[in-house]
């Protein structure tokens, strides 16, 4: 990966390691998801004057009203994604910098994901494009739709909450996929729903803190 100097010493790999050992005491246990954690530099999708809080396990501001993911629900999100099977069709709602992309990149053969505010679009496209990934689509376009003319996906994830799922998108998992969303308003909870030849299976799992899944383009 070709690295932007932001901040003096953020792009050590030092301070990646760290941030690894943090997740792995927190309860990360895919080994995967540690070493695709550790490959993407995270200082790149945060803004300069934020570069040094970079690899704390803190969600950050993004501009717009959003926010990066903290570290550690990429991480757990991503785990619970892959069930430890490598993943072939991946689609992220919700782009945001692009960070979370990145990591995806990392353990998924395509991954699609769709933002619906145009200037964090462009942004993701220039970071990723800066960091030569190259099996990430990006779509500006309402997540709720989904990506029907990309699907089946084996696994949907969605960096927003919704307070309940698109029907777009269950109907866009393939059969013996995965799809992890935050779900609720005040109080949310990491939803993950599994489809096999029966239909559909859910299980309600960790209280997270997402900004709300909005409707159409901005
Ligand atoms: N995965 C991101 C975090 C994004 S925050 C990262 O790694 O940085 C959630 C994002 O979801 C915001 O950028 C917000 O604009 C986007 N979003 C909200 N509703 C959406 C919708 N209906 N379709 C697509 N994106 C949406």
């Amino acid at each position: 990966m070709n690295m932007k100097h932001k901040g003096i010493g953020m792009t050590s790999q030092r301070t990646r390691n760290r941030l690894i050992e943090r997740l792995r005491a927190e309860g990360i246990r895919d080994e995967v998801v540690l070493a695709a954690m550790n490959a993407v530099p995270r200082h790149i999708f945060v803004d300069e004057a934020l570069a040094s809080r970079a690899y704390d396990d803190v969600s950050l501001p993004l501009g717009f009203g959003q926010t990066i993911s903290q570290p550690y629900i990429v991480a757990r999100m991503i785990e619970i994604l892959r069930n430890g099977r490598h993943l072939n069709r991946v689609l992220e709602i919700g782009t945001g910098c692009g960070y979370q992309a990145a990591v995806l990149a990392e353990v998924a053969k395509d991954v699609y994901s769709v933002e619906r505010v145009q200037p964090l679009f462009e942004r993701a496209t220039a970071y990723l494009n800066e960091l030569q990934v190259d099996n990430v689509t990006l779509r500006y376009a309402d997540g709720n739709m989904g990506l029907p003319e990309v699907a089946p996906f084996d696994g949907i994830i969605m960096a927003a909450a919704a307070t309940h799922v698109p029907r777009a998108l269950l109907e866009q998992l393939a059969v013996g996929g995965r799809m992890v969303l935050p779900l609720g308003a005040q109080e949310q909870y990491l939803h993950l729903f599994e489809r096999d030849e029966q239909g559909y299976h859910e299980k309600r799992l960790d209280a997270v803190r997402f900004v709300p899944l909005l409707m159409g383009k901005s």
